[in-house]
Parts: C-alpha cells; structure tokens; sequence
C-alpha cells in the first residue's frame, strides 16, 4: 500500500483526555479512532493488525479442534432471564425495542452457545465438541480509561467445550492452556497463569492468563522461582512471602493485565436450559462446559504498552501491519518504485512511503508506526547500489545490495 493513499494521517498530539500510552499512541499513528470512551474504530493499519492476532487464535484454536461459528451479538432477554444474568451481570446492556421488547448485548455468550450445540448434540457419542467466535463483546464498564485494554465494545475470542465428564474437561483445559500460552508467544508475549479461583458468577474455578504491565488493572503476586502466580484478588499470600508452591522462591507484586480467561462452568448452563445429552444408559445427563475468553483488542493495547520507546509502536513481526516499511528519499524514485513492485511479488507486504516530504517527517512517522523493519533508498544508497535496512527495534542499519536484498531477507 502506498502511504500517500492511506486515508489516516499521523497526528503530533494525542486527544488529551486519552491516559494511556496504547491509545495515545494507537491514535497518534492512525490505527484506531475515538467514538467515545471504550469504544474505537478499527482503520486501515490498525485493523491490518487486529486481523494478524485474531488469524494466530484462530489457527491454535482450529489445531485444537476448535469450531469457528458466529453468533449474533443482540440477544432476547429472555435467555438473560433463564441463567439469572439479567440481573446479577452488572455490565450487561440491556435495550428496549419501540414495542417495549428488551434485548441485551452479547457480553459472553453462553446464553445462545448452550440451546445452540446442545440442539445438535444427542448422546454421549457426540461429546466432546468445541465451538468458537471472533467478534465484538459488548459491556457496561463503568470506567473506561485504559484505551484498548477495557472496551465498553471490544473485540474478544470465545470458545466454550462441552464433555461427557469432568475428567474430559480437565482434560481439555489442559490443551487449551497450551494453545494459550502458544498464542501469546507467537505475538512475542510472556504469559503467566493464575492459580484457579472462584469465578464471580459461575462459582465454578477459573484460571487467568496475565500479563506484566504497568498499564494493566490486576495486581498479581508471581514466585520469581516457579510458575506460582495469583490474583491479589483472592490471594492468601502478601509480597515477600515464600512461595506456597515450590517452597523456594519468594512472591513478587506486579500489576497485569489479564488477556484471557478459562471458566469451568460444570453443568449450570445445561441445567439452566434443561437440555442434556443421552449417557451410556440412555439417561439424560448435562454437559460439563467450559468456557475460554481471549481478548483480542485487549492483547493489541497490551503489546503497545510492553513494545514502545519513545519515538513510538515496536510492533513483533508476527502482529506487525506490514512486513516492510519501504521509504523513498532518493530524487530518482525509480529504484523504490520497482522494490515496492518486487517485494509485494515476492509476498511480502509493503507500506510504501513515497510522499513529498522531508526525511525526517518520514522517519518519525516509521518509528512512531513501528512496522518491523524499514527499508531505506535515498541518494546516497542508489551510489552504492544499496538499500539500507533497519529493524525498529534497532539502532544499526545495514547497507545491501539491492539486486541482494531478496537473497538478505529471506535468510533473515
Ligand atoms: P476483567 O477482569 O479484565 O474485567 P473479565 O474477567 O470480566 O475481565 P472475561 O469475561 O473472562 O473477562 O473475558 C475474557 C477476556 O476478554 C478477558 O480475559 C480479557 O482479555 C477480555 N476482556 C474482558 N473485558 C474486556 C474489556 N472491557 N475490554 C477489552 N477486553 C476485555
Ligand atoms: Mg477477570
């Protein structure tokens, strides 16, 4: 994509009443935009973006026989009413029709994934099954200041699983951590797991998968020997003590952010809806569920928080909008129009800065983007042969060859 024909500009200033650096400099560089509190527009760069961790969850729920569906976000109140969420969830939108209808706003799904699967599932035969979405979550938060990290519309990955027994779920849940901690590595993230705690609804156990940061509105105590980690929230535990676990390490206080969520909802729903499945003996038994949230719009503010200097975004290749940064500086553009040509051949994808403006303006505006590596053809690399390329997340550029550079960053 050429830079001149991107509707978004970069901005100088971010909007005063934005607090945190993700939405300060997500809204600087052109990736979202305002609506209100909480709720953002997705533009080019920024939804490029989005996309990329979406399609990684995607992928490592897919490789866990995950089974993507799409429900729809506007819900009669009366699934509300049946599993009590109508008036104990108190961030649920609830909204009334012109012929005095009420509807809520999909917050969590389990209302409408339950009658759902449990419409097609007969007997035990046709357990375990796990299905999926990716798409907006609707929540009534009372305070919403921490940009992308607390949407009152976010984006979200829901999973719920459905098993004949709780061996099977326990079973399961231990795969979906796995495919959890895949997904924040691949996105260049460090995730750490919570001990299981009461939910506040379900009462069932949970675990929390949180990450370090400033930015975040959980504080976690974490055992700087082990994998120990808990919620302040319902911890026993202070600072400094010895961890209950491994016996050796001491607890650390951090604040985090949680970026996804594991439910063990046991049979609640089933109940709720009185839909079941046959059991060996032909009797009616209901599902052990769980249910797995991801918060992908949260996980885009998080990665802005933990990869930033102050010139701007450091993005991780795999979530980067672009492979490359291409920017022209030269006053023959030839070169750069031919490796803008060459490079998307080669399927790479491209931001291609070709604008009339200064170097600088060029190189503040890459940095405050931070696509992953920028490639550089100015006069004094045409000399040469040359382009220059430079990791944002590094100072030193290399000079290549350009009939080379192909060969350069395929090895790379
Ligand atoms: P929190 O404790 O942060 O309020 P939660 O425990 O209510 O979140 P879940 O209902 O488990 O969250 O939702 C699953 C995931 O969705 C969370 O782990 C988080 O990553 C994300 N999420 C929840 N609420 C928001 C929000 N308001 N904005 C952005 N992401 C959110
Ligand atoms: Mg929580």
């Amino acid at each position: 994509m050429k830079q001149s024909e991107l509707f978004t500009k970069t901005l100088r200033q971010a909007p005063k009443d934005e607090e945190t650096l993700n939405a300060q400099l997500l809204i600087r560089a052109g990736y979202v935009n305002k609506l209100m509190a909480g709720v953002y527009s997705y533009l080019p760069l920024g939804l490029r973006t989005l996309n990329k961790i979406a399609q990684i969850v995607r992928e490592e729920m897919d490789a866990i026989g995950g089974q993507e569906i799409l429900m729809p976000a506007l819900h009669p109140a009366e699934i509300w009413k049946k599993t009590g969420g109508w008036d104990k969830i108190d961030v649920l939108f609830k909204i009334k029709s012109r012929t005095e209808k009420d509807y809520a706003l999909g917050q969590s799904e389990e209302e409408v994934v339950t009658p759902l699967v449990l419409g097609y599932l007969d007997s035990y035969k046709d357990l375990p099954k796990a299905v999926y979405q990716v798409g907006w979550k609707y929540r009534d938060e009372l305070r919403s200041k921490s940009g992308l990290l607390r949407g009152r519309e976010f984006f979200m990955k829901d999973m719920y699983s459905f098993h004949e027994t709780q061996t099977d779920f326990d079973k399961f849940y231990t795969i979906v951590k796995q495919a959890y901690l895949k997904i924040f590595e691949r996105v260049g993230l460090v995730a750490k797991v919570t001990e299981a705690s009461g939910g506040s609804f379900s009462q069932k156990i949970s675990y929390e998968f949180m990450v370090l940061t400033d930015a975040g509105e959980d504080n976690i105590l974490y055992c700087d020997a082990c994998e120990f980690c808990v919620n302040v929230e319902i911890a026993k535990q202070q600072a400094g003590d010895t961890c209950p676990k491994c016996g050796k390490g001491q607890l650390n206080a951090a604040k985090a952010s949680e970026v996804g969520n594991v439910f063990d909802l046991s049979q609640k729903y089933g109940q709720d809806f009185d839909l079941g499945f046959k059991d060996k003996e032909g009797k009616k038994q209901f599902p052990i569920m769980g249910c797995y949230g991801l918060g992908i719009s949260r996980l885009m503010g998080v990665l802005v928080e933990k990869f930033h200097d102050d010139k701007g975004i450091l993005w991780p290749r795999s979530v980067s909008p672009f492979d490359f940064h291409l920017i022209n500086i030269a006053r023959d553009s030839r070169v750069a129009d031919e490796l803008y040509i060459a490079l998307q051949r080669e399927n790479y994808s491209v931001l291609y800065d070709q604008r009339d403006d200064s170097a600088g303006q060029k190189f503040a505006d890459a940095d405050l983007i931070g696509i992953v590596v920028r490639i550089l053809v100015s006069d004094k690399t045409l000399k040469e042969d040359a382009v220059e390329v430079k990791p944002r997340n590094s100072d030193s550029a290399q000079l290549i060859k350009t009939k080379e550079l192909s060969k350069f960053l395929k090895n790379k």
